[in-house]
């Protein structure tokens, strides 16, 4: 059995009043660990920690060559610990070990990028009306509440702690409830390295909790969110009461538009890894497939074909290529997306059940879906299902694709499959979304923002942006000349 605890001050703790909640491996329900549902007494108690931390600048009054020492080292533990990481990962949130291992790699990838980053050169100065010199500087926010999902435990953590870490700021982290493993092994990276007690803090536990007391309590500067829209909404309004600076990574429904040119095989490739990377657990999921009209059966015909032959199984088999859904909750959470597209007069293409054979049936597994005969105001459509299962939707032309592409309430990604390169950057600059790809679907680099439009969030999460999320900004003027300014007579 997995040992969980929270880390508080540099400490390892159970929750106040010693209550747990079960951890599931959701590729057999086995329970591997009890995690300790934290308290607001635990809460508060990381967020007090934090604080003094901040206000002691153990961390801040450190020069940014001496953090980058610290996250540099942080970064190589997890190159040393990336087998047990990867196994960790998959074994609480049932994605495939490949998948897993990319995220490990990744997250080593992202502690170094900031760690190289916070080092830069920044600020600016002015040459304004003499005797003055005008300066801006950067400075960390303060304490930084950041609280995470379940669909890259690890990953999503990291892309919060390194750029926050890295500016100054201390840190109230949460995991989602239902993922907390791997967190807690990268809290003991941070405890093998050293990071001063109260730098980083780790409370397990619920949202309306934990994760409330954080988002509203005044010590806390920043609130740096990943979730669902509906939970970031809330956020917002209980951050506003104290006006936090708020960050918000929030849900999709990304578009993935194939045009008649593109190259077929590479345009059904990477929709099919669009969809079901993740089992389609994914923000950033191309859960909506529009197809130009000429290629749209055979492209149907094709993409049906091979979603059929994806093999699906627990993560911890090599041969698997899509994992289970995280939970129990979450698995009828999308079967019931599956039935209500069959009630508003879908067409199931293929898959739309959960599979119980070969000894898959204590686990959550469901079968690369695929909706045909949709319509855009069904809510199979319009909502986010976070599972493997995409509509495939008909387009006559450009400006219809960007129509349907952009008449959603998110704003998170989309892509273009095209071998017209300038009709396919025309439709990406049209795109209402942070995160585009042409010829492409996925792919993430620590360098470049990472974010949405419109009700996908606030923010940038990764490269010089992410970094700046977890700044204040500061102007500084100085006197040259340092005389009365005699304004007033007498
Ligand atoms: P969720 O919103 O249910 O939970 C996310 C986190 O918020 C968890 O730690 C949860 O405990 C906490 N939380 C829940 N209620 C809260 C409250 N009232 N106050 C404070 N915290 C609260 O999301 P989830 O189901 O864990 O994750 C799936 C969602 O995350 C999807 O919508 C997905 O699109 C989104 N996501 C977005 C990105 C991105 O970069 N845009 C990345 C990954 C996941």
């Amino acid at each position: 059995m997995i040992n969980l605890k929270m880390y508080i001050d540099g400490e390892w703790k159970d929750a106040e009043n010693r209550e747990t909640r079960p951890v599931i491996n959701p590729a057999n329900g086995e329970v591997i660990s009890y995690a300790p549902e934290g308290t607001i007494a635990d809460a508060r108690a990381a967020i007090y920690a934090a604080r003094r931390a901040f206000e002691e600048g153990v961390w801040s009054g450190l020069s940014a060559q001496e953090r980058a020492y610290y996250l540099f080292r942080i970064a190589d533990k997890i190159d040393e610990y990336a087998e047990e990481l990867t196994q960790l990962e998959t074994m609480d949130n049932g994605k495939p070990l490949r998948e897993a291992g990319f995220d490990v790699g990744d997250a080593a990838a992202c502690f170094r990028y900031y760690a190289g980053l916070i080092t830069k050169p920044d600020g600016y100065t002015y040459h304004v009306a003499d005797p003055m010199q005008a300066m801006v500087v950067r400075e960390p926010v303060g304490v930084c509440g950041l609280i995470v999902p379940w669909n890259y435990p690890l990953l999503m953590s990291i892309w919060k702690i390194a750029p926050a870490l890295a500016a100054g700021n201390t840190i109230v982290f949460k995991p989602s409830e239902v993922t907390p493993v791997t967190p807690k092994k990268l809290f003991e990276i941070f405890e093998e390295v050293g990071l001063p007690n109260g730098v980083a803090n780790m409370v397990m536990g619920a949202g309306p909790v934990v994760g409330n007391e954080i988002a509203s309590h005044p010590e806390v500067d920043m609130i740096s969110f990943t979730g669902g829209t509906k939970t970031g909404k809330h956020i917002m309004k209980t951050a506003a009461d104290t006006m936090k600076k708020v960050s918000l990574e929030l849900g999709g429904k990304s578009p993935n538009i194939i045009f008649a040119d593109a190259d077929f095989e590479t345009a059904v490739d990477y929709a099919l890894f669009g969809i079901y990377a993740g089992a389609g657990q994914v923000c950033s999921a191309g859960s909506r497939i529009l197809v130009e009209e000429s290629i749209y059966e055979q492209f149907v015909e094709r993409f049906v074909d091979r979603a059929k032959k994806i093999q699906v199984g627990p993560g911890n088999d090599p041969s698997t290529e899509m994992g289970p859904l995280v939970s129990q909750e979450h698995l009828e959470k999308v079967l019931h997306y599956i039935e209500l597209g069959k009630q508003e007069g879908a067409k199931v293409a293929c898959g739309g059940s959960r599979i119980v054979r070969d000894g898959l049936g204590n686990g959550y597994f469901v079968e690369p879906t695929v909706f045909i005969d949709v319509k855009q105001d069904m809510r199979i459509v319009q909502e986010e299902i976070f599972g493997p299962v995409v509509v495939i939707q008909k387009f006559k032309d450009e400006n219809e694709a960007v129509k349907l592409a952009n008449s959603t309430v998110y704003g998170l990604a989309g892509a273009v499959f095209s071998t017209d390169g300038a009709k396919a950057l025309r439709v990406i600059k049209k795109l209402r979304a942070g995160i585009t790809w042409i010829n492409s679907y996925h792919p993430t680099y620590n360098e470049a923002p990472w974010g949405g439009y419109k009700q996908s969030g606030i923010g940038r999460s990764l490269g010089t942006f992410g970094l700046e999320e977890f700044q204040e900004i500061k102007q500084i003027n100085i006197n040259l000349q340092v005389e009365p300014i005699g304004w007033f007579r007498n």
